[in-house]
């Protein structure tokens, strides 16, 4: 049997920025910290971080008066910043600048008197907090499927679209074009919001999987951009498994396969992709293959306050 390692895979610019957030604020303000929901949706990350001194909470009420608060990779509704505020809490926004971007645009279209269509998946952290930067709390509507463009009965003259960082390209295009299909003068976002990261781990999956066999994600079950490249694998008929780590490979997924597919979801760190490898070697795996794939060069930097600790 054979391994092909997909490239890019594992941490985005994002992930990394909001990881070294965290770790520079225990460094700097001592444990315990909070942290507003998971920071990135990874069961390692986050209990490694738990085991540094952060403690996770889902509501921003959760957090004591004047404590330091961060708000995860995902970003949050300007009710959570208001609320936070008024607890008093020193906040570090760990917020992905691509999901910021896409807060902003959501912003300035509502000043503008658009209306906003927000394609995204339902209860995701980052669907949240966009449809949360909506002042009045009307004017951005969301859509997961074909079938919610179909249910739109909308009469607005100022149509805009914005989708969440992390779909799948394909899905998104098909919900794109029947949204043009019915509203011809819709707005595209001025730069597509489906992020670099999530685009290149989806392109380099497809190429993967025209020589693999079965596919293993290293990631969370809750993570958006993870099972979207399950899916992909899925969708080429291929089998294809979202795990946390190596504890989780089952022996009968290798049965009769010659060559498996690897790769990591954007909040994965590469640390579990090793421990996979190694599994591999020691089950069969004559050849490791790192496949070629677009270089990656962005770099976000961390808050300013945060620059001078050390992580
Ligand atoms: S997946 Fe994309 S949007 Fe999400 S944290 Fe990474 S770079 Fe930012």
């Amino acid at each position: 049997m054979r391994a092909l390692l997909a490239n890019p895979r594992g941490f985005c610019a994002g992930v990394e920025r909001a990881i070294e957030i965290v770790e520079r604020a225990l460094e700097s303000h001592g444990a315990p910290i909070y942290v507003h929901h998971e920071v990135v949706h990874n069961k390692f990350v986050v209990n490694s971080l738990k085991e540094k001194g952060a403690i996770f909470v889902e509501e921003i009420n959760d957090v004591p008066l004047g404590k330091v608060v961060i708000f995860s990779a995902h970003g949050v509704s300007e009710a959570v910043r208001q609320q936070a505020n008024k607890l008093g809490a020193i906040v570090y926004d760990a917020t992905c600048p691509l999901v910021t971007k896409v807060h902003k645009e959501v912003a300035h279209k509502q000043k503008q008197k658009y209306k906003v269509i927000l394609i995204g998946h339902k209860g995701h952290p980052e669907v949240e907090g966009t449809l949360g930067q909506s002042v009045a709390g009307a004017n951005v509507e969301l859509v997961e499927t074909l079938a919610d463009v179909d249910k739109l009965n909308l009469d607005n003259k100022r149509l805009a679209y914005t989708t969440q960082t992390t779909l799948s390209i394909d899905d998104t295009q098909q919900i794109v074009n029947a949204l043009q299909v019915k509203f011809p003068d819709i707005k595209a976002p001025q730069k597509e919001d489906i992020c670099y990261a999530t685009q290149n781990r989806q392109n380099a999956v497809k190429t993967l999987m025209q020589d693999a066999d079965v596919l293993l994600v290293l990631g969370s079950n809750n993570s958006s951009n993870s099972n979207r490249l399950r899916e992909i694998a899925e969708k080429m008929q291929k089998n294809a498994y979202l795990i946390d780590d190596v504890g989780e490979i089952q022996q009968s997924w290798l049965i009769g396969v010659d060559t498996i597919g690897i790769t990591a979801g954007a909040s994965a760190p590469e640390i579990l992709v090793q421990e996979v490898v190694n599994y591999l070697r020691a089950h069969g795996t004559n050849e490791i293959i790192e496949m070629n794939g677009v270089e990656e060069n962005t770099h976000f930097a961390i808050p300013k306050p945060l620059r001078q600790i050390p992580k």
